[in-house]
């Protein structure tokens, strides 16, 4: 009892004040267009309490969305009556989040990490643990690796980006991990990749020679937030609804579809492009640097391989080589574990999204400009059980080392 009392009150600590006790993630299958407008009516019911976990788009995708226990009467008999198809996909929210922390809270008694060789790359780790990880890193290689603080969050959490570099002035490569802070496999997949470039220089000489001649740029925890959330933190006036999706708030086509005016959904864009400090901060950083060669933002769910645009339905004007290179990297990490990647342009693979990371940083010249969704396809979706992290940031390394070959081969 009294070890259920101790979870619970972590519980409230790491995910705020509410539970998720009953609550349900179902997965909704559309059959036409009518369906889809229902669906996206539905999402505009704001007391409902639902949270998208895909948005009804189009019929050709499946909508995930996380019901409150409150609501989940009124949503199946929605359903039913309008004769669309649905599944449970995860029975109790509440369970699957406990098992993480549990799981998380066990590793952190059982270890204390005195280096990266220590470190229990098999679990999702706080952002304490995440910041001691990296802090040991650096102390273990500080010839290799430093820590730059490129800004603020709007909670004043330190923006901090791994830097790798083995020279002055050279041309740097930007990857991202959780900057939509509740796809937790992205920045347990972060750790695991900064370690493995510690690891592998000197020893790869793919890597090795990148490194020779580039730097490598990590920021593992873009949006420091230790919860299940998807936005920025900042509140927003005349709004009780807290928060700016910080993937529709560049300066990219901004305001336009596929970004929302309404500060109560998922995917606002917030009152103006760059708005948010974590955005901010790596506009001004990717500025100041001018000579980024490749940019790649890494979130979950759906296991997807996207570059430029989002905005728009004109070809990015690199369309052919980017195409070329994204079924070369979803090539190489399928290899290792049979791991299914789509790819292609964000507004044909999955719909037009404004606003977006690497749209803006394509205008800006970085013409090697990816997204990548990490696993699954929605089984567990951003509950993906901890012994998939490893599988996951393995492979997914094999299509970044792709991507950077490639980068280094074709200097611009
Ligand atoms: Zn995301």
């Amino acid at each position: 009892m009294k070890g259920l009392l101790v979870l619970t009150a972590l519980f409230v600590a790491v995910f705020g004040k509410k539970t998720f006790e009953g609550d349900q993630v179902l997965r909704i299958t559309a059959k036409d267009e009518a369906q889809i407008s229902l669906l996206k009516e539905l999402s505009e019911q704001e007391h409902l309490g639902l949270d998208f976990w895909r948005e009804p788009i189009h019929e050709s995708l499946p909508v995930d969305v996380h019901v409150p226990f409150h609501s989940l009467q009124a949503i199946r008999a929605f359903l039913g009556y309008n004769q669309i198809q649905y599944n449970v996909m995860i029975m109790d929210v509440q369970v699957g989040l406990l098992i993480k922390l549990f799981e998380r809270e066990m590793v952190k008694y059982r270890s204390f990490p005195r280096s990266t060789d220590d470190f229990v790359y098999t679990t999702y780790h706080n952002l304490n643990s995440i910041n001691s990880f990296m802090d040991m890193l650096v102390a273990e290689n500080s010839n290799l690796v430093s820590k730059i603080v490129i800004g603020q969050s709007y909670e004043n959490r330190p923006l901090n980006v791994l830097k790798f570099s083995t020279g002055a002035n050279r041309p740097g490569m930007w990857i991202d991990t959780g900057i939509h802070s509740r796809e937790w496999v992205t920045q347990a997949s972060g750790i695991w990749f900064a370690k493995k470039i510690v690891t592998d220089y000197g020893r790869d000489p793919v890597l090795t020679d990148i490194l020779n001649n580039y730097d490598i740029f990590l920021e593992i925890v873009t949006r420091p937030l230790d919860r299940m959330w998807r936005k920025t933190r900042k509140p927003n006036s005349g709004s009780s609804c807290v928060g700016v999706d910080p993937n529709r708030n560049w300066d990219a086509g901004f305001g336009g579809a596929g970004s929302s005016g309404n500060p109560c959904t998922q995917t606002y864009r917030g009152p103006s492009a760059h708005s948010e400090r974590e955005v901010k901060a790596i506009v001004d950083f990717v500025k100041s640097h001018g000579k980024l060669k490749a940019f790649v933002s890494i979130h979950s769910y759906s296991q997807m391989l996207l570059y430029p645009y989002g905005y728009t339905s004109t070809p990015a004007k690199d369309k052919a080589e980017l195409h070329e290179l994204a079924r070369t990297a979803v090539s190489a990490l399928q290899s290792l574990y049979n791991t299914r990647y789509t790819y292609g342009s964000i507004i044909t693979t999955i719909y037009q999204a404004s606003g977006g990371t690497i749209d803006w940083t394509y205008n800006q010249g970085v013409k090697y400009s990816y997204t990548f969704e990490l696993r699954d396809t929605g089984r567990y979706g951003f509950l993906l059980p901890a012994d998939q992290i490893v599988p996951t940031a393995e492979e997914t390394w094999l299509a970044l080392m792709a991507i950077m070959e490639h980068t280094r081969n074709n200097p611009y």
